[in-house]
């Protein structure tokens, strides 16, 4: 437009430099036009091609505007193989046998490499005349240094040539129609991986959701990323709630700080952890947890955040300890038949003796049948013992508790051992404060516990000595000692316990074996019932002692208010 008005402004030109300039400008604007039209043709056949991420669709578009530009009447698409040099025949178009015969021919002979190679368009012509006058137009379709592969079209050429026009067109429509399968084959590949990702997905997230174990994750900077439906179940918290959070926002405070204790070893070891936790919900309700924490690793195996599996292991716990005290049971049963055996065996020996017994010697029948006797009264005190332990372990036992006082309880114990004590000339000695002599117990029980360790002491302490009884003030030995007990020691100047002995007498049939080298005296029963009444008192009986120097039972019992 402005180089027209400049010219109409320039009256100094010759008439003939004037036609000569018209003539340039006319050339000028046909380019231009020419141009123009190339460029639309460009953008009309990138559009139609582009249109579509369907390859057949895109051939099928390739064709008809081919069909505007030569005369074909057959036509075959070769894709190149992505991983080799090959090519294979994507897709035909009216192709009859002897057709496809002469392409097999053509793709043999390596001219598809060539076309390829070259980015050229070629004719190559019906050389053995079987083909009817039609030759082969080998069109390349490349983009750019790609080749995607070449559009074999059998066209009715009278010559082997094609326009200028013609081969531009074509030319224009090969590197199109590459951009367009390019960018179907991209897609379709996009569209397999997202399928294989979202199916993969689907998998992983059906195998977490069917999991037993409440599973979730956190990322580096402690945010939720994963929270399945058991985590959700377990701890009450919604998935909605809990994505996307930190989770110090949602759990109790002592479960974050177990967390940020596991966090911290995780990262440092670079290895899975698990321990146990006690996760108080809602309504004091306590669920034994075991908690796995394992780091997770992105694609460039650094770390990026953390697994965490939890699982309830109330169930578990349970079973552990029904299977101790299946095995408690066991112990308990082998001891008691071993403890009954042996003064049955004694008894049953002695009674068969004195009935075969021939010679008239009232001496030795005596001396047999107070054996029998005295076997008879240590199978009485087991049997009452296991009697009364067994009445004490039962749930719901109850004691008659009550405020007394400890020095009338003293008495009546010392008075009941006295005259076993005097058998050996040992004293008895009371040294009790009077500011703690009111206390809260079981009259009869506490009488029992004194009589126990009192009869102990006799037992394993030599003759003349002494046993001395005393009461303070309770300080220091319980963990939560609020000092509203007071603390009752029976010391003996006996034989003593050895240390590794010093807990273990208050189980069950256990005994010191060097005290008893001849044959096991008492049940091995009274130290255990003794521990059994001072827990129901709500106090704590232990013992302090040096071989060979004595022994002091301490027990604690609770002061009247
Ligand atoms: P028993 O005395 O009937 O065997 P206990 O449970 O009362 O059963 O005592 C368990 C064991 O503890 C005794 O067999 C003995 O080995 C040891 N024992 C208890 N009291 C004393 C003590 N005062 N001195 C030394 N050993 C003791």
């Amino acid at each position: 437009m402005e180089v027209f008005t400049n010219y109409s402004m320039n009256p100094a030109c010759s008439e003939f430099e004037s036609l000569e300039r018209l003539d340039q400008l006319m050339r000028q604007q046909n380019c231009i036009k020419k141009a123009y039209d190339d460029y639309r043709t460009l953008y009309c056949l990138s559009r139609q091609l582009n249109e579509t991420k369907d390859i057949g669709e895109i051939l099928e578009r390739l064709l008809s505007i081919v069909a505007e530009i030569v005369n074909f009447s057959a036509c075959a698409l070769f894709l190149k193989e992505s991983l080799s040099d090959d090519f294979y025949l994507y897709e035909q178009c009216r192709l009859d046998a002897r057709l496809l015969k002469e392409l097999d021919i053509v793709e043999r002979q390596g001219f598809l490499h060539w076309v390829c190679q070259e980015n050229r368009i070629t004719i190559l012509p019906d050389m053995n005349e079987g083909l009817g006058n039609l030759s082969l137009l080998l069109i390349p379709l490349s983009s750019g240094k790609k080749t995607m592969g070449v559009l074999a079209v059998f066209v009715e050429l009278w010559y082997d040539r094609l326009t200028p026009a013609q081969n531009d067109l074509l030319s224009l429509l090969g590197s199109q129609a590459a951009m367009a399968i390019e960018n179907a084959k991209l897609y379709q590949d996009m569209a397999l991986q997202h399928r294989v990702l979202s199916s993969m997905k689907n998998f992983l997230t059906n195998i977490m959701e069917s999991m037993a174990d409440a599973l979730w994750a956190v990322d580096s900077s402690n945010k939720i990323i994963l929270f399945n439906q058991q985590t959700e179940k377990l701890f009450g918290i919604t998935q909605v709630e809990a994505m996307g959070n930190d989770y110090h926002q949602l759990f109790p405070k002592s479960f974050c700080d177990f967390l940020d204790k596991l966090l911290g070893k995780v990262f440092h070891s670079s290895r899975a952890v698990e321990e146990e936790f006690e996760y108080v919900r809602e309504a004091e309700k306590v669920i034994p947890l075991s908690v796995q924490l394992s780091l997770l690793q992105d694609k460039h195996n650094s770390d990026s955040g953390v697994i965490i599996v939890c699982r309830d292991v109330s169930e578990r716990n349970e079973l552990v300890n029904l299977r101790r005290i299946d095995q408690l049971k066991d112990e308990f049963l082998s001891a008691v038949s071993h403890e009954l055996r042996t003064p049955l065996t004694a008894i049953k020996s002695f009674t068969e003796i004195l009935l075969n017994y021939s010679d008239n010697d009232p001496k030795a029948q005596k001396e047999f049948l107070s054996i029998i006797d005295r076997e008879t009264d240590r199978l009485v005190e087991l049997i009452n013992d296991l009697l009364d332990i067994s009445k004490i372990e039962q749930e719901g036992f109850s004691m008659n508790m009550e405020i007394i006082k400890l020095d009338e309880i003293v008495t009546q114990s010392v008075t009941a051992v006295q005259a076993l004590a005097k058998e050996k000339d040992i004293e008895i000695t009371s040294e009790l404060c009077s500011d703690l002599n009111q206390v809260v117990a079981d009259k009869h029980r506490l009488v029992q516990v004194f009589i126990n360790i009192l009869g102990n002491g006799i037992k394993f302490s030599p003759e003349h000595s002494t046993i001395r009884i005393f009461t303070e003030k309770s300080v220091g030995h319980r963990k939560n000692d609020t000092g509203d007990y007071v603390r009752v020691g029976i010391a003996d100047q006996g034989i003593g316990i050895p240390e590794e002995m010093q807990r273990i007498i208050f189980q069950k049939f256990k005994q010191v074996a060097d005290h008893h080298k001849e044959r096991p005296q008492g049940t091995g029963l009274g130290l255990a019932i003794c521990k059994r009444i001072i827990e129901q008192f709500g106090g704590e009986i232990w013992v302090e002692s040096e071989v060979g120097k004595g022994s002091t039972f301490y027990f604690t019992i609770p002061l009247a208010k």
